[in-house]
């Protein structure tokens, strides 16, 4: 079972969206609130691409409009990114938690599930032509960079993209000259030890990209 027997074929960004609500491509759909789809212009010179939505995501059906979206609109600014140019999604669309009395805990998405989902981020890469992408944590990397990617070693180096992604042909770009890049997950610093250390590092890492578009 995948995301491909509900994506239409040729649609765009909003028919995608529309489309992704009655997914039901792998079971995460069963006790999640809604299907959160990815936010931002077509023309987007910088895509996000993060794990699944979270806990208020999931209940607002937004991406990145919970505290580590919070934190990561304060690191785009201070990168020097502008918000009007982002476009921003996740690897998975629904919410993965566990039950623990009244809280919801966030669960990672497993490889299956990943797979079963990348079907919408191939339609939105489909739909977007973007000069740098930025994989946020470890299940974004991998699910564009492939299985052995590393982010605590390979994070803030632009690749080039989409040569370098995870089975290349699925996300070929006409011409295209943009490139990839892999830093920490914004929730990653919020739970850091040394959460200004670990801020600076997010914001050094997106001042590449910055640099990028220039
Ligand atoms: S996580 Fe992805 S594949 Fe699974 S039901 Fe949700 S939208 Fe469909």
């Amino acid at each position: 079972m995948s995301a491909a027997d509900f994506v239409p074929a040729g649609a765009d960004l909003d028919q995608l969206r529309e489309a992704a609500k009655q997914c039901q491509g792998c079971h995460l759909w069963e006790d999640a609130t809604q299907t959160v789809f990815g936010r931002g212009s077509s023309s987007a010179r910088v895509v996000f691409v993060g794990e699944q939505p979270g806990d208020v995501e999931d209940q607002r059906g937004e991406p990145f409009v919970g505290p580590a979206g919070v934190l990561l609109r304060r690191a785009v600014g201070d990168a020097g990114l502008d918000p009007a140019d982002l476009y921003v999604t996740n690897a998975v669309k629904h919410f993965k938690f566990k039950r623990q009395r009244k809280r919801r805990i966030h669960q990672t998405p497993d490889r299956t599930e990943i797979i079963a989902c990348r079907p919408w981020l191939l339609a939105e890469f489909a739909q977007l032509a973007p000069r740098v992408v930025v994989a946020l944590g470890a299940t974004a990397a991998q699910a564009l960079l492939g299985p052995s990617f590393r982010v605590t070693r390979q994070r803030g180096i632009l690749l080039p993209w989409p040569e370098s992604a995870y089975h290349l042909e699925d996300f070929a770009q006409p011409g295209g000259s943009a490139r990839v890049m892999a830093t920490l997950h914004p929730s990653a610093i919020l739970r850091a030890d040394d959460r200004e250390t670990a801020y600076k590092g997010l914001v050094e890492d997106l001042h590449i990209a910055a640099q990028a578009l220039v």
